[in-house]
């Protein structure tokens, strides 16, 4: 998918690229990798994170592709890998939990349904974190409350009401990002599937075994368990509705309107809503994409799911974010001009980040059917498509196509030059 990234390249000028100042909004993923990287590069990286410590909250994460070299050249392949939380696959269940079809954790290279570097996400944002936080300075519980591009600088307002001046701005603040929304005032870019989804964590029952377990009930309802590596389980309750606003409730709204939505789905829906009401790390979400034409505006630009969110149907989220830091961190440690840094920022990142958020047509349907008819045909074709043969002949494409997808620039290379 990178393959235009092996091109050679070469530094803009060999003037001191060093001493600039670079404010990252957000250490989730994008934000500590941008940093990690910033700093190799000889620039100061300050994070500014809302909350009042790191969030590591959230359920299980992939990283896939070019992500993964990412993480090599970040140093942090061995850490993330003693994390992994060891689903041994991912089956497809009935309403008596039956197996219908099972895809283990080494099919399609390892980058299948379940993908061998499955991380809860709190872990895998505390790796970062770890990596980044001693060439980095951490702000917790503040956020910008305004942006002046001034030109030759940019001037942050706190809401803490400090007021600060960088030479760049980078908005790594997630789907409902603030700094796009200083940025770039004009309507949402945010393109919603029509499905919500509910992550949280209930206690371990015999029945989770090693296996993440999956099962859809009629009106595109899925209910997926999946064992940890902390003697919990995560659960995610995902449903379609052409509604829209959920995601504005308040969480106790969201646990009732749950309630409701599953309340005859079968299966061990009864237990999972029974967590539900006694969890403590409840998160809901619209999902959705965002597609912008541009990513920047002067001297401020958005990495990670801020410019480009793919949504979780896609499952190449976090990837984006590890790759997109990567390359925004190298475009700017080479160029002394950030625009003609985030010029080519763009440039690398637009084709695979478009190629990312192209959700195979109909996917939806077979993730959530609307029918008795449409779940019990789905497992039928699954249960074809999980025969060791047929899992083979796919591990075999899904090999080749990953192999183009690890083409990265060694930026390390360029600016020693
Ligand atoms: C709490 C949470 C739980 C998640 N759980 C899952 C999950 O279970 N499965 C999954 O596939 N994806 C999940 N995601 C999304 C996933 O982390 C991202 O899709 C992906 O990793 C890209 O990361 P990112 O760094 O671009 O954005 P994010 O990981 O969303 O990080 C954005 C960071 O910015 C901070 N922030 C937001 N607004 C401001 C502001 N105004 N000022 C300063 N900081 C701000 C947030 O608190 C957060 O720390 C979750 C995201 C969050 C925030």
């Amino acid at each position: 998918m990178l393959s235009v990234l092996s091109r050679s390249f070469s530094r803009s000028s060999k003037n001191s690229l060093g001493n600039r100042s670079v404010l990252i909004v957000g250490a989730g993923v994008a934000g500590p990798v941008l940093a990690y990287f910033l700093h190799r590069y000889g620039v100061h990286p300050v994070v500014v994170e809302r909350t009042p410590q790191l969030r590591t909250t959230g359920q299980t994460v992939d990283v896939r592709g070019a992500g993964r070299e990412v993480v090599r050249r970040m140093g942090v392949n061995s850490v993330i890998r003693e994390k992994i939380t060891r689903e041994d696959g991912l089956a497809l269940v009935d309403s008596a939990g039956r197996t219908q079809a099972a895809f283990g954790v080494k099919d399609f290279g390892g980058q299948g349904f379940i993908a061998d570097i499955e991380i809860l996400r709190g872990e895998l944002v505390n790796i970062l974190y770890e990596q980044s936080r001693n060439h980095t300075q951490y702000i917790f519980g503040d956020h910008p409350s305004s942006i002046n591009d001034q030109g030759d600088h940019v001037q942050v307002t706190f809401a803490s009401g400090n007021i600060r001046d960088f030479d760049l701005v980078i908005g790594a603040d997630g789907i409902r990002s603030k700094t796009r929304r200083l940025l770039f005032s004009d309507k949402s870019p945010i393109h919603y599937l029509n499905m919500y989804t509910a992550y949280f964590t209930i206690p371990y029952s015999q029945s989770d075994g090693t296996w993440a377990r999956w099962y859809n009930a009629p009106k595109g309802r899925t209910v997926l368990i999946r064992p940890d590596n902390q003697g919990t389980t995560r659960a995610f309750l995902t449903f379609r509705s052409s509604q829209r606003g959920y995601e504005e409730l308040d969480p106790d709204m969201q646990k009732e309107l749950l309630q409701k939505v599953f309340a005859d789905a079968g299966f061990e829906t009864p237990r999972v809503l029974n967590g539900l009401m006694n969890s403590n790390d409840f998160y809901f979400e619209a999902i959705g994409q965002v597609k912008m034409d541009q990513w920047s505006r002067g001297r401020v630009t958005l990495v990670g799911d801020a410019g480009y969110c793919a949504s979780p149907v896609s499952g190449m989220g976090t990837t984006l974010a590890f790759v997109g830091a990567y390359i925004l961190a190298g475009e700017i440690g080479r160029h002394h001009d950030h625009t003609e840094a985030f010029r080519q920022y763009e440039a690398l990142m637009r084709p695979y980040v478009t190629k990312a958020q192209k959700l195979i047509p109909g996917s939806i349907h077979v993730a959530s059917p609307q029918t008795s008819t449409g779940i019990a045909f789905r497992n039928a074709l699954l249960s074809f498509v999980a025969r060791p043969a047929v899992t083979r002949l796919l591990t075999k494409l899904t090999e080749s196509k990953t192999a183009e997808k690890v083409t990265l620039p060694d930026y390390e290379i360029v600016l020693a030059q």
